[in-house]
């Protein structure tokens, strides 16, 4: 007897949700992703800013298996976060998800889906020293101990956010071989350009794209003179065929500081700078990365930095 009001409760509820639908959670949520470039591409940096009705707490966010870092904004800005885009990516439907926490104790889930557009890379012939090709055994053998290296460096980032503001170019120069490029070496396949080559004569100072940290300064088989730099939360900048370098393992360099000079060490046809950038492990143009404003730093910043780092000189 007592059963029959509760089951027209329980019939006026499920027919509420059949006529009445409750609106998509995500349009009711204090917060939502807005990402930036409206097309993405392989190789290409993807800002995300965190849009929100109420003081934030904190900020996890995944994009697949890459963690991406929503440092704590200064003086109560936006949360943004950067993620990494690899050159080989595969076109197609990928999700950044994120955990926001806001201060008043309320957690939610977002997730922002977006499309990896198809890219096709143009092919460049170019011509090295056959030792570059086909190394003997010793040089194979000391090759690849440094590829180990320097995929252990892409996983010990620095957990702390060591840039500020923009990203610079690192030497003024008309690009000379692009970003991506599938690379046909002496006749034979090789591994896609992961950096940008600027031209520059011999002994043009490199500056540093931004603050962080040397974690490489060495002579590299096929980079040469190599620095690279961690600027902390993933992002790594490198410079390759140096003359000289200016820095040593471990060194703190500001933005525009002096770090190395344009030669033309390793596997190069001139000389030039090779400029490759790593985001979480992918790798990126960094052209891509002087492109993105960071919403965190009000822009007056910008300067201020530009006259630290002629003092660096
Ligand atoms: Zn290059």
């Amino acid at each position: 007897m007592c059963l029959f009001p509760l089951l027209l409760i329980f019939i006026s509820l499920a027919l509420t949700q059949v006529f009445f639908p409750q609106a998509a959670p995500t349009s009711t949520l204090p917060a939502r992703l807005a990402l930036q470039p409206t097309r993405i591409f392989p190789g290409d940096v993807l800002r995300a800013d965190l849009e929100v009705e109420k003081s934030v707490q904190t900020v996890n966010a995944v994009l697949g298996r890459q963690v991406v870092a929503f440092p704590r904004p200064v003086g109560g800005a936006q949360w943004s976060g950067l993620a990494g885009i690899d050159l080989e990516a595969e076109p197609g439907r990928y999700a950044l998800k994120a955990t926001v926490t806001f201060v008043d104790g309320q957690t939610i889930e977002l997730e922002q889906a977006f499309q990896v557009l198809p890219k096709t890379f143009p092919v460049q012939r170019i011509q090295v020293e056959e030792k570059y090709v086909t190394p003997d055994p010793t040089a194979q053998k000391r090759a690849e101990e440094e590829s180990k290296k320097l995929k252990a460096i892409w996983q010990m980032s620095t957990p702390q956010k060591l840039w500020q503001g923009s990203f610079l170019s690192p030497v003024a120069s008309q690009l000379t071989s692009g970003f991506g490029r599938r690379r046909i070496v002496n006749n034979q396949p090789g591994s896609p350009h992961s950096g940008v080559d600027l031209k520059a004569t011999t002994g043009t100072p490199i500056k540093a794209a931004n603050a962080g940290q040397v974690v490489l300064a060495e002579d590299l088989y096929f980079s040469g003179n190599t620095v690279v730099l961690d600027h902390g939360l993933g992002l790594y900048t490198l410079y390759a065929h140096c003359s000289t370098m200016a820095v040593s393992l471990g060194d703190a360099v500001t933005r525009g500081q002096v770090i190395a000079k344009v030669g033309a060490t390793g596997r190069v046809t001139g000389p030039h700078l090779h400029w490759a950038c790593r985001l979480n492990d992918a790798r990126v143009n960094p052209l891509k990365l002087t492109a993105v404003w960071m919403a965190e730093e009000p822009p007056a910043n910008s300067r201020i930095q530009s006259r630290r780092g002629v003092q660096g000189k």
